[in-house]
C-alpha cells in the first residue's frame, strides 16, 4: 500500500540521514573461531566467528571479515595456531562454511552501524585486538540499543502499575498516542525506535488540520511494553492520573533526522503524515508537532 512511495525516499533514509542518526557504535567480542579465506586471503582467514556472554552462555553475533591490518592478521594467524579446538560452545552459530573453532580467549573491538532483530552486527569492522579484556567481560549488554535509565530513575514499580521493561531488540514501527489526565491533562506522542518509544508530551494533542502546529515536549524514552498501557498511576508517583490509548498503530518513517522527523501514520483515528520540528529557540527538549500536507 505505502511501499511504493517509501522507495522515493530509500537513499535518503537509507544512506545520508540513517547514518547520521545512527553513529557506529562499538563493542569488544570474543572470538570463537574463523571461516578459511579464500581468493587473495587464501593465506589467512576469511572471517571471524563473533559470541558475547549472555550471563555464562556464548550468543553467537555474527561475523566479522573486514578491517585487519597486516599486523593484527598476522598475529591472529599466529595466536589461532595453538588454540585450535574440535568443539565450541558456541550452539547457535548459524555459519554455512565451515568453521575452525578456537579455544574463546581472544577478545576483539569490533564497530558495527546496528544489531538486527536476530541479535546480529550489521555493518561489523574490525578495530583491534584487545589484551586488555577477558572473554568473560565481553557481555551482551554491551549491544542492547538504547537503556533506560532515566525511565526507571523516575518511576517506584512497587507503587506504579507502568511497564519496568529493557530495552528490547525490535525493528517494528509502532506508534501510540496516549491520553493522559495528569496534573494538567496532555497528549504522549511515542514512535517506536531502536527498541525504545521515543516520546513527546503534547498539551494540546495531536493537531488535526494540514499546517497546524502544536507544541511537544521531548520526555524520556519508554520502554516498548509502554505502548500498550492503560491505568491510574497513583498520588504522590512520576505522572500521577490516569492514562488511556487515544490511538495506535504503525508509521512509516518518510525521514528521521536529528532536528526534523517526518512520518506516515496509520492508526485507526490518525493516518497520514506528520512533522516533528525542533523548536530550538523555545529550549532545547521543545519540538513543534506539524500536520503534514499528504
Ligand atoms: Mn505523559
Amino acid at each position: 500500500m505505502a511501499k511504493r512511495k517509501d522507495r522515493m525516499y530509500e537513499p535518503c533514509v537509507r544512506s545520508r540521514s540513517w547514518l547520521k542518526i545512527n553513529p557506529l557504535k562499538s563493542c569488544d567480542c570474543v572470538i570463537f573461531g574463523y571461516t578459511s579465506g579464500q581468493g587473495s586471503r587464501k593465506n589467512t582467514f576469511g572471517a571471524l566467528i563473533l559470541g558475547l556472554y549472555d550471563g555464562a552462555t556464548p550468543v553467537h553475533v555474527g561475523k566479522v571479515g573486514t578491517g585487519f591490518s597486516d599486523e593484527a592478521e598476522g598475529l591472529l594467524m599466529k595466536a589461532f595456531h595453538d588454540l585450535e579446538v574440535s568443539e565450541t560452545k558456541l550452539t547457535k552459530a548459524d555459519v554455512p562454511e565451515p568453521v575452525s573453532w578456537i579455544q574463546p580467549v581472544l577478545v576483539c573491538e569490533v564497530v558495527y552501524q546496528s544489531v538486527t532483530k536476530e541479535n546480529k552486527l550489521r555493518m561489523p569492522r574490525f578495530h583491534r585486538l584487545r589484551s586488555d579484556k577477558t572473554a568473560m567481560e565481553c557481555t551482551f549488554d554491551q549491544i542492547l540499543p538504547v537503556d533506560l535509565q532515566e525511565y526507571e530513575a523516575k518511576r517506584d514499580f512497587s507503587l506504579t502499575p507502568e511497564p519496568s521493561g529493557a530495552a528490547q531488540q525490535s525493528e517494528g514501527n509502532a506508534f501510540v498516542v496516549q491520553e493522559h489526565h495528569a496534573r494538567r491533562l496532555h497528549y504522549d506522542f511515542r514512535l517506536e525506535k531502536d527498541g525504545v518509544l521515543k516520546s513527546w508530551a503534547v498539551p494540546k494533542g495531536i493537531p488535526e488540520k494540514t499546517g497546524e502546529k502544536h507544541l511537544a515536549v521531548e520526555v524520556e524514552d519508554h520502554p516498548l511494553e509502554y505502548r500498550k498501557f492503560e491505568g491510574t498511576i497513583p498520588e504522590g508517583q512520576y505522572g500521577a492520573g490516569t492514562v488511556k490509548i487515544f490511538d495506535k498503530g504503525t508509521y512509516e518513517p518518510v525521514f528521521w533526522k536529528e532536528n526534523e522527523i517526518e512520518v506516515a501514520l496509520r492508526g485507526e483515528r490518525l493516518n497520514g503524515k506528520y512533522a516533528l520540528v525542533r523548536f530550538k529557540k523555545a529550549g532545547p527538549k521543545q519540538w513543534l508537532l506539524i500536520k503534514a500536507k499528504d
